[in-house]
Protein backbone atom coordinates (compact mmCIF):
# COMPACT_ATOMS: atom_id res chain seq x y z
CA UNK A 1 0.00 0.00 0.00
CA UNK A 2 2.69 2.18 0.12
CA UNK A 3 2.09 3.55 -3.35
CA UNK A 4 -0.79 5.70 -1.58
CA UNK A 5 2.07 7.48 0.52
CA UNK A 6 1.66 11.27 0.32
CA UNK A 7 5.38 11.61 -0.58
CA UNK A 8 5.27 9.33 -3.49
CA UNK A 9 1.62 11.05 -4.49
CA UNK A 10 3.48 14.51 -4.73
CA UNK A 11 6.36 12.50 -6.99
CA UNK A 12 3.77 11.18 -9.54
CA UNK A 13 1.49 14.33 -9.53
CA UNK A 14 3.43 16.57 -11.06
CA UNK A 15 3.55 17.83 -14.65
CA UNK A 16 2.36 16.21 -16.73
CA UNK A 17 -0.60 16.35 -14.23
CA UNK A 18 -3.94 14.59 -15.12
CA UNK A 19 -2.72 11.26 -16.43
CA UNK A 20 -0.49 10.06 -13.56
CA UNK A 21 -3.94 11.58 -11.27
CA UNK A 22 -5.93 9.90 -13.43
CA UNK A 23 -4.21 6.51 -13.00
CA UNK A 24 -4.31 7.14 -9.58
CA UNK A 25 -8.01 7.48 -9.52
CA UNK A 26 -8.73 4.64 -11.44
CA UNK A 27 -5.67 2.57 -9.33
CA UNK A 28 -8.06 3.44 -6.20
CA UNK A 29 -11.42 2.27 -7.80
CA UNK A 30 -9.68 -0.94 -8.43
CA UNK A 31 -8.69 -1.98 -5.52
CA UNK A 32 -11.84 -0.92 -4.22
CA UNK A 33 -13.67 -3.36 -6.75
CA UNK A 34 -11.18 -5.96 -5.74
CA UNK A 35 -12.21 -6.06 -2.33
CA UNK A 36 -8.09 -4.11 -1.23
CA UNK A 37 -10.32 -2.13 1.25
CA UNK A 38 -13.03 -3.23 3.54
CA UNK A 39 -16.42 -1.49 2.65
CA UNK A 40 -17.09 1.86 4.36
CA UNK A 41 -13.04 1.87 4.88
CA UNK A 42 -12.02 5.89 3.94
CA UNK A 43 -9.40 5.65 1.38
CA UNK A 44 -7.97 8.58 3.67
CA UNK A 45 -7.28 6.50 6.65
CA UNK A 46 -4.59 4.50 4.58
CA UNK A 47 -2.64 7.97 3.81
CA UNK A 48 0.59 7.98 5.41
CA UNK A 49 0.79 6.83 9.17
CA UNK A 50 -2.83 7.27 10.34
CA UNK A 51 -1.85 5.67 13.79
CA UNK A 52 0.99 7.63 14.43
CA UNK A 53 1.52 8.77 18.36
CA UNK A 54 -0.81 5.19 19.16
CA UNK A 55 0.77 2.55 21.03
CA UNK A 56 -0.80 -0.36 20.82
CA UNK A 57 -0.31 -3.70 23.41
CA UNK A 58 -1.06 -7.48 21.63
CA UNK A 59 -1.07 -10.42 23.73
CA UNK A 60 -1.45 -13.82 21.83
CA UNK A 61 -2.46 -15.87 24.42
CA UNK A 62 -0.98 -18.90 26.18
CA UNK A 63 2.46 -20.15 24.72
CA UNK A 64 5.04 -22.89 26.00
CA UNK A 65 3.66 -25.32 28.04
CA UNK A 66 -0.10 -23.98 27.86
CA UNK A 67 -1.23 -24.96 24.19
CA UNK A 68 -5.07 -23.25 24.68
CA UNK A 69 -7.65 -24.47 23.74
CA UNK A 70 -6.20 -27.03 20.55
CA UNK A 71 -7.79 -29.56 18.16
CA UNK A 72 -6.03 -32.86 17.89
CA UNK A 73 -2.36 -32.12 18.24
CA UNK A 74 -2.04 -30.21 14.70
CA UNK A 75 -4.07 -27.03 15.45
CA UNK A 76 -2.99 -25.03 18.76
CA UNK A 77 -4.51 -21.79 19.67
CA UNK A 78 -1.04 -20.69 21.08
CA UNK A 79 0.37 -20.83 17.32
CA UNK A 80 -2.34 -19.35 15.80
CA UNK A 81 -3.06 -16.31 17.88
CA UNK A 82 0.72 -15.50 17.74
CA UNK A 83 1.10 -15.33 14.05
CA UNK A 84 -2.32 -13.39 14.09
CA UNK A 85 -0.58 -11.07 16.86
CA UNK A 86 2.93 -10.81 14.60
CA UNK A 87 0.95 -9.82 11.49
CA UNK A 88 -1.49 -7.42 12.97
CA UNK A 89 2.21 -5.72 14.61
CA UNK A 90 2.85 -5.59 11.04
CA UNK A 91 -0.10 -3.97 9.62
CA UNK A 92 -0.28 -1.67 12.66
CA UNK A 93 3.32 -0.31 12.37
CA UNK A 94 2.74 0.05 8.72
CA UNK A 95 -0.20 2.53 9.96
CA UNK A 96 2.20 3.99 12.02
CA UNK A 97 1.54 2.94 15.49
CA UNK A 98 4.36 1.66 18.02
CA UNK A 99 3.56 -2.17 19.13
CA UNK A 100 4.41 -4.21 22.04
CA UNK A 101 3.77 -8.12 22.03
CA UNK A 102 3.63 -9.63 25.30
CA UNK A 103 5.30 -12.27 23.29
CA UNK A 104 6.88 -12.81 19.91
CA UNK A 105 7.59 -16.92 20.09
CA UNK A 106 5.83 -20.50 21.83
CA UNK A 107 6.79 -19.06 25.38
CA UNK A 108 4.78 -18.58 28.62
CA UNK A 109 5.37 -15.53 30.02
CA UNK A 110 4.90 -16.34 34.10
CA UNK A 111 8.81 -14.92 34.84
CA UNK A 112 7.33 -11.78 34.57
CA UNK A 113 5.34 -12.53 37.92
CA UNK A 114 7.34 -11.84 40.99
CA UNK A 115 5.14 -13.62 42.82
CA UNK A 116 6.55 -17.17 42.84
CA UNK A 117 3.99 -18.20 45.66
CA UNK A 118 1.36 -18.48 43.08
CA UNK A 119 0.24 -21.06 40.28
CA UNK A 120 2.44 -20.97 37.07
CA UNK A 121 -0.56 -20.37 35.30
CA UNK A 122 -1.93 -17.08 37.43
CA UNK A 123 1.92 -16.05 37.29
CA UNK A 124 1.50 -15.85 33.45
CA UNK A 125 -1.67 -14.07 33.09
CA UNK A 126 -0.39 -11.54 35.73
CA UNK A 127 2.92 -11.55 33.86
CA UNK A 128 0.85 -10.67 30.59
CA UNK A 129 -0.87 -7.35 32.90
CA UNK A 130 2.49 -6.11 34.01
CA UNK A 131 4.41 -6.57 30.62
CA UNK A 132 1.18 -3.82 28.99
CA UNK A 133 0.94 -2.01 32.17
CA UNK A 134 3.83 -0.86 31.76
CA UNK A 135 4.09 -0.35 27.70
CA UNK A 136 2.07 2.46 27.87
CA UNK A 137 0.12 1.46 25.30
CA UNK A 138 -2.86 3.55 24.25
CA UNK A 139 -5.31 0.14 24.25
CA UNK A 140 -4.42 -3.34 24.37
CA UNK A 141 -5.65 -6.46 22.54
CA UNK A 142 -5.55 -10.02 24.08
CA UNK A 143 -5.58 -13.01 21.23
CA UNK A 144 -7.73 -15.87 21.68
CA UNK A 145 -9.57 -18.95 20.32
CA UNK A 146 -12.63 -19.99 22.33
CA UNK A 147 -14.24 -23.27 22.57
CA UNK A 148 -17.46 -24.63 23.66
CA UNK A 149 -19.52 -27.75 24.04
CA UNK A 150 -21.71 -26.93 20.86
CA UNK A 151 -19.63 -27.69 18.17
CA UNK A 152 -22.21 -25.85 15.65
CA UNK A 153 -21.22 -22.24 17.48
CA UNK A 154 -19.49 -20.22 15.47
CA UNK A 155 -17.58 -16.73 15.54
CA UNK A 156 -15.78 -13.88 17.04
CA UNK A 157 -16.79 -12.68 20.55
CA UNK A 158 -14.78 -9.55 21.78
CA UNK A 159 -14.50 -9.44 25.18
CA UNK A 160 -14.69 -5.83 27.40
CA UNK A 161 -14.66 -5.38 31.15
CA UNK A 162 -17.49 -2.65 32.78
CA UNK A 163 -17.19 0.46 34.15
CA UNK A 164 -14.73 2.23 31.11
CA UNK A 165 -17.46 3.19 28.12
CA UNK A 166 -13.71 3.25 25.81
CA UNK A 167 -13.38 -0.33 26.59
CA UNK A 168 -17.27 -1.22 24.91
CA UNK A 169 -15.85 0.90 22.01
CA UNK A 170 -12.87 -0.56 21.38
CA UNK A 171 -14.90 -3.97 21.39
CA UNK A 172 -17.73 -2.90 19.02
CA UNK A 173 -15.29 -1.98 16.67
CA UNK A 174 -13.36 -4.93 16.67
CA UNK A 175 -16.72 -7.05 16.60
CA UNK A 176 -17.74 -4.98 13.78
CA UNK A 177 -15.02 -5.73 11.88
CA UNK A 178 -14.64 -9.61 12.57
CA UNK A 179 -18.53 -10.14 11.95
CA UNK A 180 -18.31 -10.46 7.91
CA UNK A 181 -15.57 -12.46 7.97
CA UNK A 182 -17.85 -15.58 9.54
CA UNK A 183 -21.40 -14.43 8.28
CA UNK A 184 -20.18 -14.78 4.20
CA UNK A 185 -19.48 -18.21 5.54
CA UNK A 186 -22.18 -18.96 7.54
CA UNK A 187 -24.55 -21.97 7.15
CA UNK A 188 -28.51 -22.02 7.66
CA UNK A 189 -29.42 -22.49 11.18
CA UNK A 190 -25.61 -21.71 12.83
CA UNK A 191 -25.00 -19.38 15.60
CA UNK A 192 -22.73 -17.04 14.62
CA UNK A 193 -21.58 -14.85 17.46
CA UNK A 194 -21.77 -10.84 16.55
CA UNK A 195 -22.28 -9.47 19.59
CA UNK A 196 -19.36 -7.55 21.67
CA UNK A 197 -19.87 -8.81 25.56
CA UNK A 198 -19.45 -7.61 28.52
CA UNK A 199 -17.26 -9.60 31.26
CA UNK A 200 -15.67 -8.88 34.34
CA UNK A 201 -14.30 -12.45 34.31
CA UNK A 202 -11.15 -11.74 32.60
CA UNK A 203 -7.92 -11.05 35.18
CA UNK A 204 -6.24 -8.91 31.83
CA UNK A 205 -9.51 -7.15 31.31
CA UNK A 206 -9.89 -6.24 34.71
CA UNK A 207 -6.14 -5.03 35.87
CA UNK A 208 -5.18 -3.30 32.60
CA UNK A 209 -4.53 0.68 32.50
CA UNK A 210 -5.87 1.44 29.17
CA UNK A 211 -9.16 0.57 26.84
CA UNK A 212 -8.72 -3.19 26.31
CA UNK A 213 -10.37 -6.13 24.68
CA UNK A 214 -10.26 -9.51 25.34
CA UNK A 215 -10.53 -11.17 21.26
CA UNK A 216 -11.60 -14.64 20.54
CA UNK A 217 -11.43 -15.05 17.47
CA UNK A 218 -13.22 -17.96 16.12
CA UNK A 219 -14.72 -21.29 17.37
CA UNK A 220 -11.36 -23.93 18.04
CA UNK A 221 -14.77 -26.29 18.51
CA UNK A 222 -16.60 -25.44 15.12
CA UNK A 223 -15.67 -27.69 11.81
CA UNK A 224 -16.84 -24.72 9.89
CA UNK A 225 -14.39 -22.40 11.94
CA UNK A 226 -11.48 -24.36 12.13
CA UNK A 227 -11.51 -25.28 8.28
CA UNK A 228 -11.18 -21.09 7.37
CA UNK A 229 -8.42 -21.07 10.56
CA UNK A 230 -6.51 -23.38 8.51
CA UNK A 231 -6.17 -21.29 5.90
CA UNK A 232 -3.34 -18.74 5.95
CA UNK A 233 -5.19 -15.87 4.19
CA UNK A 234 -8.28 -16.26 6.84
CA UNK A 235 -5.90 -15.81 9.18
CA UNK A 236 -4.53 -12.89 8.01
CA UNK A 237 -7.79 -11.62 7.60
CA UNK A 238 -8.52 -11.54 10.94
CA UNK A 239 -5.34 -9.91 11.53
CA UNK A 240 -7.13 -7.46 9.04
CA UNK A 241 -10.39 -6.67 10.55
CA UNK A 242 -8.86 -6.22 14.38
CA UNK A 243 -6.54 -3.71 12.37
CA UNK A 244 -9.49 -2.20 10.97
CA UNK A 245 -11.25 -2.14 14.51
CA UNK A 246 -8.53 -0.17 16.06
CA UNK A 247 -8.35 2.40 13.05
CA UNK A 248 -12.01 2.93 13.82
CA UNK A 249 -11.68 3.17 17.46
CA UNK A 250 -8.93 5.51 17.17
CA UNK A 251 -10.51 7.51 14.71
CA UNK A 252 -14.19 7.43 16.02
CA UNK A 253 -15.37 10.30 18.15
CA UNK A 254 -15.95 9.56 22.17
CA UNK A 255 -19.33 11.57 22.10
CA UNK A 256 -20.66 9.31 19.14
CA UNK A 257 -20.35 6.39 22.12
CA UNK A 258 -24.60 5.38 22.74
CA UNK A 259 -25.63 4.24 26.12
CA UNK A 260 -27.82 1.74 26.08
CA UNK A 261 -29.53 1.94 29.73
CA UNK A 262 -29.07 -0.85 31.70
CA UNK A 263 -26.89 -3.08 29.53
ZN1 LIG B 1 -7.27 -18.74 25.12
Amino acid sequence: MTFFRSRKINVIVFPPFTWPLLALLVLCALAVALGFFPAGTPVWLYYGSPLKGITVALDPGHGGIDSGAHFESSMLEKDIVLEIGLELRRLLEQAGARVMLTREKDEDLSRHCPDLSLPRHRRDVRGRVILINNSGANLAVSLHLNSIYDSSVRGAIAFYAGGNPENKRLAEAIQKNMNPLFLADAKEGQLVHQQAQESNAFYILNETKMPAVLLEAAFMTSPDDRALLKSESFRKKIARAVFMGIVEYVFGKPDEVTETPGN
